[in-house]
């Protein structure tokens, strides 16, 4: 088995729920006592929260890299980023070391695809609703029809997020919400729904949503471990 690299707490709330999958998922491939092998580099969110809203995205790929370098040096076989928003400056992170970087974009895509679905819509921060890092890849390599909230829906999504649920905070006032902006999405045509943020998955289970959702987390997770037992075979 090769070693994964989690660059994490992003928030540590969605970390716990990686690091739990990936072993939960090995133990299931492997059986007996199996676990992964993994490292982790776990930030102190304040500080990149921090550089998001100031919009010093320099500096918070400066400190990307310097954790994935972290677990380079570590001795880890691949790197995964932790968090669909800091999959913003992927494309750097990639460049700065000689370790496949798994995108948390493409293990997501693929289900999408697979599953038939043309026109998804996407939930997120604001950064991953709105800039192009991320639907620009959904549109460019998959093809897909990406709807986001609309300009009442994108702060609900985003608030709750960074208000809550980074915080370990689940309220059910705001899974009503976020079922109100997913039910809007589906009228508007969408056929699924990317949890583009690594803590909705605490919120919205599949049963809460009127569409089929597409769990970034566990679908990142899992394509690690895909990862790690396949480049050792
Ligand atoms: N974990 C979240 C995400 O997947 C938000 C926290 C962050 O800004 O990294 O985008």
């Amino acid at each position: 088995m090769k070693t994964i690299g989690l660059i994490g707490g992003m928030s540590w709330e969605s970390s716990l729920l990686y690091y739990q999958i990936i072993n939960e998922t090995v133990k299931a491939r492997l059986g007996g006592l199996h676990s992964a092998q993994c490292l982790l580099w776990s930030f102190d969110f304040a500080e990149i929260e921090a550089l998001q809203a100031a919009g010093d995205w320099d500096q918070a790929t400066r400190q990307m890299i310097a954790a994935a370098r972290r677990l380079e040096r570590g001795g880890a076989d691949c790197l995964v980023i932790c968090t669909n928003t800091m999959h913003k400056m992927a494309g750097d992170v990639q460049a700065a070391v000689d370790l496949p970087l798994i995108h948390i974009a493409d293990a997501t895509a693929a289900h999408v695809r697979a599953a038939g679905i043309d026109r998804i819509a996407l939930l997120g921060t604001r950064y991953t609703m709105e800039q192009d890092f991320y639907k620009g890849r959904l549109i460019e390599h998959y093809g897909l029809d990406v709807l986001i909230p609309d300009a009442a829906g994108i702060p609900v999504v985003h608030d709750i997020i960074y208000d809550e649920l980074v915080v370990g905070v689940v309220k059910d006032d705001s899974r009503r919400r976020y079922q109100q902006v997913i039910d809007a999405l589906a009228q508007r045509g969408a056929q699924g729904v990317i949890l583009g943020c690594t803590e909705i998955t605490m919120l919205i289970k599949p049963d809460d949503s009127p569409l089929p959702v597409f769990d970034t987390t566990y679908l990142h997770a899992v394509a690690a471990v895909d990862w790690a037992l396949a480049a050792d075979s």
